[in-house]
């Protein structure tokens, strides 16, 4: 025997997935009633247990969508928002205590939300129903609220009370039915009282002879009847659930309702009537079951429907390429992991060699305008006329027994020693390759994936990290004995020559250039009056505020006179750049013996041993490891188990045209889905299957 509402029942949640339209709803019966009419005990006593927040201007702000499942399997209730991500309760003051929290959270100026929270729970009493309270609907309309409001709550709750929905609507026995709101309500709706089904409730309030006659259906006749119920909590269990919520729910209304109805004193008036929240339940059962009978057929047109729509935009959008947040990404992944091994090949000992030189490099050149080449004047900010020491001119007439010279070459090497080239090189060269991974990221379909990028990145710092320490300390120990010593060979002079001079053509070339982009910029004729303008009247001032006026200033700008001092600098710079370049291309240079006359060539040749000794470490342990383990780390970080599933498809769905791709996709699936199961209950039906 099939149980076709459960079996819907899991339809409706399949569908609920896909989205909200209207046309693939199944039937569920909606509950009305005004303020105490016992709205809540009803539910709570179908559901069989207390869950429903109380208070006494408790009003429910978003409809509650409950879905009922009975599940035999299971002993215990357990209870699940299927909109929250959260575990599923088993204490329902917990679940009590949330929807509270949802119905506060809408401010009581919007009086009503559309966005109903929805509620499953799951018990071995419960029948499979699917039930959903309005927000107090009835109750507003005395209020004094503004129009629109009332409006608002009326749409929200007709859209509910539209067909092929079933109302329940519940009315207490000792309030006349005429002034019951809940039965004018479901009148609005159902006129003919076709799907409507009364519940009267505080049975126990009126006589049993009075109550009878409420029941008897004739003065509001409804095809479905009336149900008479007491579904107030006796007081005697009502203490113990303070204490104890565990305690049967069902079986102790059941004894209370029983009491009363089929007590000696009141059984002769209810022997053959409709009471209790047992026949309830049952009727319920049964009227929800013929609905959704009823709805099979046009649900399974629509779903139909929908899902033709889905295939043919799949189709035509997407040529019906299969595609899910995890193979998404894991084909990304492999870009990045192509782009690295390409990497490999394209950045290795010989890059790093010349990253690491030029940046040395300039370390030398720096190091030789600070004690070398720049005027004794720019290093103290004095005026010449105090100074004693040789000047630069004076290096190549200096004899070969003037300590100056020799003392000037080895603080100068070893300050170049002392740098710190071990973290310098490592520093280089991560954010070298941290550059390179960002480019290929860049390069991949990830650029429009921010938390992926993220992650990538994350993962090669980790890499490098890891190896910072220890490859800057190698290296810093490897290039230890230079600090002392340095010997050369005649071949290793003769190459860090040749370099030098390349090094210095290339800093004339450059300083030439950017002296030349300043003239075009300021105009030749310009920049010559005012350098010669700054040469005759502020000398070696270099603080431009401390200028007497003269008449002549007058024309320049401060900005001319900033430019002016630009274009001296270069020119200076050019002239003894020329100066040092013919030196070093004279005899005086050509062998090591005079090193301390030709300090460029010797710091270059440092430079050139310090990078050899630099690359060995650097590509053994920073590189050669990064490009083993990087791909690895990026497996890891970027899996299934490390992410979640959750997190995967957000990535995948930062890229809006991924998104639609992935949505229509689970849409698809979900409808197809939804079609075998509602074909399956077809086929049972018209082989003659019985339905319980
Ligand atoms: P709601 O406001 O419509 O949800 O009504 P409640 O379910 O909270 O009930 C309002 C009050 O009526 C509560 O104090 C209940 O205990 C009481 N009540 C509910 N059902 C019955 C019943 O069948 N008999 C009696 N005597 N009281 C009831």
């Amino acid at each position: 025997i099939l149980n076709l509402t459960k079996k819907m029942i899991e339809i409706s949640n399949l569908l609920s997935k896909v989205d909200q339209n209207d046309s693939l709803k199944l039937p569920s019966i909606v509950v009305v009633g005004s303020q105490s009419s016992g709205k809540s005990s009803v539910l709570e006593a179908i559901v069989g247990k207390q869950f429903l927040p109380k208070g006494d201007n408790m009003v429910t702000r978003r409809p509650i969508e409950l879905t009922l499942v009975n599940d035999p399997e299971n002993n215990l209730e357990t209870a699940e928002f299927t909109d929250l991500k959260m575990d599923k309760f088993t204490n329902f003051d917990e679940v009590s205590k949330i929807l509270l929290e949802l119905n506060l959270a809408v401010p009581a100026s919007t009086a009503v939300s559309n966005d109903p929270i929805r509620l499953t729970i799951r018990s071995p009493r419960a029948p499979d129903l699917t039930l959903i309270d309005l927000p107090g609907y009835i109750q507003v309309q005395s209020d004094d609220q503004p129009r629109e409001l009332k409006q608002k709550i009326r749409e929200l709750c007709m859209k509910y009370l539209e067909p092929p929905n079933i109302i329940l609507a519940i009315s207490p026995a000792d309030v006349d039915l005429a002034n019951s709101s809940a039965l004018r309500a479901a009148k609005l709706v159902d006129p003919l009282g076709e799907r409507t089904l009364g519940v009267i409730t505080k049975m126990d309030l009126v006589g049993a002879q009075r109550g009878r006659d409420v029941l008897r259906n004739n003065r509001y006749p409804l095809k479905m009847g009336y149900v008479g119920v007491v579904s107030k909590v006796p007081a005697k269990s009502s203490a113990l659930f303070l204490t104890k919520r565990e305690t049967n729910l069902s079986k102790d209304l059941q004894a209370n309702e029983n009491a009363y109805f089929f007590g000696e004193q009141n059984e002769k008036y209810f022997y053959n009537a409709t009471v209790g929240t047992k026949v309830l339940k049952k009727k319920l059962m049964k009227i929800l079951e013929k609905s959704m009978s009823a709805s099979l057929k046009p649900t399974h047109q629509a779903i139909q429907q929908e899902l033709e729509d889905a295939s043919y935009k799949f189709k035509v959008e997407f040529n019906d390429r299969m595609l899910t947040p995890e193979t998404y990404l894991a084909s990304n992944l492999d870009a990045v992991k192509v782009g690295v091994k390409d990497l490999s090949t394209k950045f290795g000992r010989h890059e790093i060699r010349s990253l690491l030189r030029c940046e040395l490099d300039q370390k030398v050149l720096d190091l030789l305008a600070l004690r070398y080449w720049n005027k004794p004047l720019a290093l103290d900010g004095k005026a010449p006329t105090s100074y004693s020491e040789p000047i630069l001119e004076d290096l190549q007439n200096a004899s070969d027994t003037d300590l100056y010279w020799h003392r000037k070459l080895d603080l100068t090497t070893s300050s170049l020693t002392k740098l710190g080239v071990g973290r310098l090189s490592t520093s280089l060269i991560t954010n070298a390759l941290l550059d390179e991974i960002n480019d290929i990221t860049m390069n991949t379909s990830l650029q429009k994936h921010p938390l992926a990028q993220e992650i990538v990145m994350k993962s090669a710092m980790s890499v490098l990290n890891s190896r910072y320490y220890s490859t800057a300390d190698q290296v810093e120990n490897c290039i230890k004995p230079y600090k002392y010593e340095i010997d050369l060979e005649d071949r290793e002079w003769k190459v860090a020559r040749e370099h030098t001079i390349r090094l210095l053509g290339e800093e004339i070339r450059q300083s030439s250039e950017a002296y030349k982009a300043l003239k075009d910029e300021v105009g030749g004729r310009k920049l010559k009056n005012v350098v010669s303008y700054i040469d005759k009247y502020m000398g070696n001032n270099h603080d431009e505020t401390n200028i007497a006026p003269h008449e002549e200033s007058l024309q320049f700008s401060k900005k001319l006179l900033l430019k002016g001092r630009e274009a001296m600098f270069l020119q200076d710079r050019i002239s003894l750049l020329q100066l040092r370049l013919t030196a070093i291309k004279s005899n005086g240079c050509a062998t090591k013996e005079n090193k301390y006359k030709c300090p460029e060539i010797f710091l270059n040749s440092v430079v050139d041993k310090l990078t050899q000794t630099a690359i060995l470490f650097l590509n053994v342990e920073l590189l050669s490891d990064f490009y083993y383990n990087f791909p690895r780390d990026l497996d890891q970080k970027l899996s299934l188990g490390a992410l979640g599933k959750e997190t995967i498809e957000k990535i995948a769905k930062e890229d809006p045209k991924v998104k639609r791709h992935i949505e229509l996709q689970q849409r698809k699936e979900l409808l197809e889905e939804a079609m075998t199961k509602i074909e399956h209950i077809i086929a049972l039906k018209n082989s003659g299957v019985h339905f319980k």
